[in-house]
């Protein structure tokens, strides 16, 4: 709740976005709530901030945890964060408790997850694994015209009394706290999300081409509306993408209409396609079929179809994911197992090293909006979880 005053709007929501002000303030908070249990603090170029308890054997590889500490511009109090705070509480709690692990615990904080200021997200874990080079978003520019690689130069210049680590690292397992942002465990009843993975996603952009004509004049059968072939060509991909298990995901939401005047038939639209599913092979069906789909549908318009974005789904790792089963259990926590529907941090981090993720419900499965929320004792339970879990691993 302290962090949640920082960039705080109406409505109880929070605008903090990555490498601000508001950002750096949240940081030092952690850091100072680091430095109170004598943990040691370190940040990599790409700004990923890290907090580590050191264990018996300075060899192991540790074990990871963490989420991220921007949000959306009109974001929660709970998003990302509690990862985080839920991590710095597991080291408070081995601290206090006198628990000797291992291998190191360390927290990290990501940069920039939610890509609000800067497009895409993710960009601190996705340097950080090898996924592409830091430098790879330096001309991205925000809504202020701040090139990416200003803005992180400008941070690093504000954090350089911080100790420097190398980017990037193997760990012995990385396991990320999350609200659930969806409304399964609330539907169940449930206290604890064991997350099973991450389904994959594919974004498609359709732009559909006729000719603008006058709304009055034109005959009906001689136009070429670019509307009317949307809905034709929306009611055929919602056939196309009906799921009566209800787990594929399809999303029409941006609608451009051009020349958009009330009394012009309109001669383009161009609508977006965000389609997700945990089966890579439904995914990889479904959006092959897109294309043909379309313009089997349309009348008179001409189709063109453009794939932007391809995530394969990512399967969490057996050890972590019954890691944190059998943590529950021991927790007397209720639990079932889910794939996450938005991406995290965590997709990332699979390549390198066994990989899970911890979630606790979300009311109403409100997330990214200020009425996000999941109560002290939701938030208690999946942390007591992860804290289980961060011991199981460390030794
Ligand atoms: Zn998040």
């Amino acid at each position: 709740m302290e962090l949640a005053r920082i960039g705080e709007i109406p409505g109880d929501g929070v605008n903090r976005p990555c490498l601000s002000p508001g950002d750096r303030t949240a940081r030092r908070m952690l850091i100072a709530w680091a430095n109170e249990i004598g943990a040691e603090i370190s940040i990599d170029v790409a700004a990923n901030l890290f907090v580590r308890r050191a264990g018996t054997d300075p060899d192991a590889a540790p074990v990871l945890t963490g989420s991220h500490m921007d949000s959306q511009p009109e974001g929660g109090r709970f998003d990302g964060i509690y990862g985080v705070i839920a991590g710095l509480e597991a080291l408070a709690a081995l601290h206090d408790a006198g628990i000797v692990t291992r291998r190191a615990i360390e927290v990290v904080a990501w940069t920039n997850e939610e890509g609000g200021r800067y497009a895409p997200g993710c960009m601190g874990s996705m340097s950080w694994s090898g996924y592409a080079p830091p430098t790879t978003w330096d001309d991205v520019r925000d809504a202020d015209g701040i090139r990416y690689a200003d803005a992180l130069a400008e941070h690093l210049r504000l954090e350089a009394d911080l100790p420097r680590r190398p980017l990037g690292g193997v760990p012995h397992a990385y396991l990320e706290a999350h609200i659930e942002q969806g409304p399964l465990l609330e539907a169940a009843g449930l206290d604890i999300g064991v997350v099973t993975g991450i389904q994959g996603s594919r974004w498609f952009s359709v732009t559909l081409s006729g000719a603008s004509a006058h709304a009055g004049t034109a005959p009906v059968g001689m136009r070429r509306d670019a509307v009317q072939d949307m809905l034709r060509a929306v009611s055929a991909l919602n056939e196309l993408m009906h799921d009566p298990a209800d787990i594929l995901r399809f999303t029409v939401a941006r609608i451009d209409v051009t020349p958009n005047t009330s009394n012009s038939v309109a001669g383009r639209v161009r609508f977006t396609i965000d389609c997700r599913h945990p089966d890579g092979a439904v995914l990889r069906a479904k959006g092959d079929a897109i294309r043909a789909t379309v313009e089997a549908a349309v009348k008179t318009c001409d189709v063109l179809v453009e794939e932007h974005f391809d995530a394969a789904p990512v399967a969490f790792h057996p050890l972590v994911v019954e890691t944190v089963a059998a943590a529950a259990l021991a927790d007397g926590a209720s639990a079932m197992g889910l794939p996450s529907g938005a991406f995290h941090d965590a997709q990332f981090v699979v390549p390198l090293a066994p990989t899970g993720m911890v979630f606790v419900p979300s009311r109403d499965g409100i997330s990214h909006n200020p009425a996000e929320y999941s109560s002290p004792e939701q938030l208690a339970a999946g942390t007591r979880v992860l804290v289980r879990s961060l011991v199981a691993l460390a030794g």
